[in-house]
């Protein structure tokens, strides 16, 4: 299956690009939960499919798929998650580098 927003290339997270980015737009880096300050990121993005239900049980996928960059606090689990296109830090294997999906 060929996703829509990346072809055949599989989207992965620039930690070294995205930690510099978390310290100007993420203020307080605490968890919410449990106030440690060490988190775990996710190397490669998750994708959120909206999902619409129908009457008789069935239900359709959205084409408006979003793709965050999850990030987990290591002490509680909490997890919190970025939207990957705000952050701009995804770069994209070539298509030999791939797992086949
Ligand atoms: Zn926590």
């Amino acid at each position: 299956m060929v996703n829509e927003l990346t072809g055949n290339r599989s989207p992965h997270v620039d930690v070294e690009w995205i930690l510099p980015w978390f310290d100007k737009h993420w203020k307080d880096q605490s968890c919410p939960i449990c106030g440690n300050h060490s988190w775990q990121i996710e190397d490669s993005p998750y994708r959120l499919d909206p999902v619409r239900f129908q009457k008789n049980g069935m239900y359709i996928i959205s084409h408006s798929t979003r793709l965050v960059i999850p990030v987990m606090c290591e002490t509680c689990g909490y997890i919190v998650m970025f939207d990957a296109a705000k952050t701009g830090v995804l770069w994209f294997e070539s298509e030999n580098e791939t797992d086949n999906e």
